[in-house]
């Protein structure tokens, strides 16, 4: 499988003209690296300012959605309005929001049944308000409880890509990224109840990803368990230089050939 590289910039940076200079810095590098797909969720004033020819051989994603397609809901974005503007995927359940926003199962539930009835595909955060000292059994008791809530209001499961993301290992929190080796134990876990409830050529395709402090030492560590599929990338995504690095690392035959 592809690896798959989702850079979340977060509320980052402060200006059009900032972003722009962000993203053509990293753009070229990854357009070029094959075998490596990468999409850029920004925040939305910045989703649509840039063009055609930028947004070829890579996505965009939005950090949030909202789970009503249109109508009077102040201050949300709408699925719709997303997929009209050119927007791919929909980060949801991010921890920072479950923390900081209230954000619940069953608000995450209706956002992915939204980007399902819409053609957006959800980029699914499990692993909110998981604790360090949290042990495997508790960890796979969320990660099960979160993934089933997450799916279920949607009337036929469609392409989603699963994160795990313990809060913790974020970097803005405790800020270490997990072992490798418990990184692979979790992306076959949540592999293993996924196919549990969907078809089994779309859990065949479904990327698992890790998110958590990943870098350019961290990150191919972790996906040349083979395993996990990619990386959902905070910090490290908004330094041009580490976010290269960071691709062209993963780039490195032995990480992509798994
Ligand atoms: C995130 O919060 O989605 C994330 C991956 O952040 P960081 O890489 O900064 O830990």
């Amino acid at each position: 499988m592809r690896k798959l590289i989702v850079a979340n910039w977060k509320m980052n940076p402060e200006s059009e003209g900032e972003a722009g200079r962000l993203l053509r810095a990293v753009l070229g590098t990854a357009k070029k690296k094959r075998g490596i797909d990468v999409i850029f969720c920004l925040p939305f004033p910045w989703l649509t300012v840039f063009t055609n020819k930028e947004k070829e051989r890579v996505s965009f994603g939005a950090q949030n959605v909202f789970w009503e397609d249109s109508g009077a809901f102040t201050g949300e974005v709408s699925p719709v309005m997303l997929k009209n503007s050119g927007v791919e995927y929909a980060i949801i359940g991010h921890s920072e929001r479950r923390k900081y926003l209230a954000e619940t199962d069953e608000m995450v539930a209706k956002k992915v049944a939204a980007c399902f009835r819409n053609g957006l595909t959800p980029i699914i955060c499990l692993g909110g308000g998981l604790s360090s000292g949290d042990g495997s059994a508790k960890i796979k008791q969320v990660l099960k409880s979160q993934l089933q809530g997450a799916l279920r209001h949607a009337k036929k499961i469609k392409k989603v890509v699963l994160v795990y993301e313990p809060t913790w290992a974020i970097s803005t929190f405790a800020g270490q990224a997990v072992r490798p080796g418990h990184a692979a134990e979790i992306a076959f876990f949540l592999k293993g109840v996924f196919s549990r409830i969907a078809a089994p050529s779309l859990a065949k395709a479904t990327p698992v990803i890790y998110g958590g402090s990943a870098d350019e030492k961290s990150g191919p560590e972790i996906l040349r368990t083979g395993e996990v599929n990619g990386l959902l990338v905070g910090a490290a995504s908004l330094d041009s230089a580490k976010f290269k690095k960071l691709l062209s690392a993963i780039h490195n035959k032995e990480v992509t050939n798994n």
